[in-house]
């Protein structure tokens, strides 16, 4: 049943010899069948291998009827002796991935007696999903768990069971599965029904990081990355952590702190700011008392402080007060107010002569204006 399967045989073969017993033209390029094989066909969740056979580059590999078909880019000859190599790095990062996956569903398993019901290995994280829900402080703890199995560097050992022996060994699987029936152990971690290719040992995963844990059709959904995937992305938030520490002049693992007393602060000064805008606007407003009409450019305010500004003057100008803010070149926010007109009327005549949009209630318009501070006070006079 691992006749000619040598990635069965040996996990870490990178290069093999093998003669051509097929190779045929189709569609999807040339198809190519060998006596023996390292390459990994597709299954069981786990990607195939890529690679090349001497020259040929093998994009793809399946099985086919128990026969695994390489999908290449080039033709190779009928009893021809070819060396085949794999993409090693991919295929080590792929085990990796697996092998951490069985760690941390085995404990899962063992805990809540949740089956994995989803698995898929994507170009930066993997997904996994289990049947049921798993609080924060379990996820903690199963993650801990699941280190600690990878450093104990236990053996991954894969078997095929007879019929009499199989129902004697108690391994996760959710389904009748054909025979025969491939068995991966780890001693101490997990013991499941699978096809994929695994570490030799358990400290070759080297570690093991959840990074989300989502609520996903009555179960959760996991993202985590093991290997050299977790290491990577370790030392990535770290590089992101220490330019954040920097910034804040915080220690490394104190910058959340140091970020919560800046978000205190900000909102400190964002109250402090309001209260001398009410201020500076007052003393605006008093400005206009009286006037009737009241035109008011004041640079640097945003849509909630134009109105602000705006009903003051209004309440003061016995008129209507038009408020505007922005720049010639990125256009103008403008705010009418009134205490007792209706303003749309003007506001509707000012956003179709000046370019620009906006709409409101009986006592106030608000909108933008694509126009010159020139232009816009050129239509005000009239
Ligand atoms: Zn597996």
């Amino acid at each position: 049943m691992e006749q000619g399967k040598l990635y069965y045989q040996d996990c870490h073969l990178k290069t093999f010899q093998a003669t051509v017993l097929a190779c045929e033209h189709t569609e999807k390029g040339y198809e190519v069948l060998l006596d023996q094989t390292a390459f990994y066909p597709e299954g069981g969740g786990q990607a195939c291998d890529t690679g090349t056979l001497d020259a040929v580059r093998v994009l793809d590999v399946r099985e086919r009827q128990e026969q695994v078909v390489h999908y290449c880019d080039g033709p190779l000859t009928v009893g021809q002796r070819v060396t085949g190599t794999i993409d090693w790095d991919r295929r080590f990062d792929l085990m990796q991935q697996h092998t951490g996956e069985h760690l941390l569903s085995g404990l899962i398993h063992d805990r809540f007696g949740y089956h994995n019901s989803g698995f898929h290995v994507g170009a930066q994280v993997m997904e996994v999903d289990f049947d049921g829900p798993i609080d924060p402080q379990a996820l903690s703890e199963l993650e801990q768990q699941a280190n600690a199995l990878v450093w104990a560097n236990l053996p991954v050992n894969c078997f095929y069971p007879s019929p009499e022996e199989l129902p004697t060994i108690g391994y996760r699987t959710k389904r009748e599965l054909p025979w025969p029936v491939r068995i991966v152990q780890i001693p101490g971690g997990d013991t499941c029904a699978c096809c994929g290719v695994h570490v030799g040992s358990t400290g070759e995963v080297g570690l093991i990081k959840i990074l989300s844990c989502v609520k996903f059709h009555g179960g959760v959904r996991l993202e985590m990355v093991c290997g050299s995937r977790a290491y990577r992305y370790i030392r990535d938030v770290f590089d992101q952590n220490r330019k954040v520490s920097q910034l804040l002049s915080a220690k490394v693992l104190e910058t959340a702190t140091a970020v919560e007393k800046l978000q205190q602060s900000f909102h400190a000064e964002k109250f402090r700011a309001t209260g001398l805008e009410k201020q500076v606007f007052d003393a605006i407003a008093e400005s206009y008392r009286d006037a009737g009409f009241a035109l008011c450019f004041q640079p640097g305010l945003d849509g909630g402080s134009v109105r602000e500004l705006a009903n003051r003057i209004a309440s003061v100008c016995g008129g209507i007060a038009a408020v505007l803010s922005g720049s010639d070149e990125e256009g103008y926010s403008i705010c009418l107010a009134s205490t007792g007109e209706d303003v749309r009327p003007l506001g509707q005549a000012t956003v179709q002569a000046l370019n620009g949009r906006g709409g409101g209630k009986p006592g106030a318009f608000q909108g933008t204006l694509r126009a010159t501070k020139g232009e816009i006070e050129t239509f005000f006079k009239q």
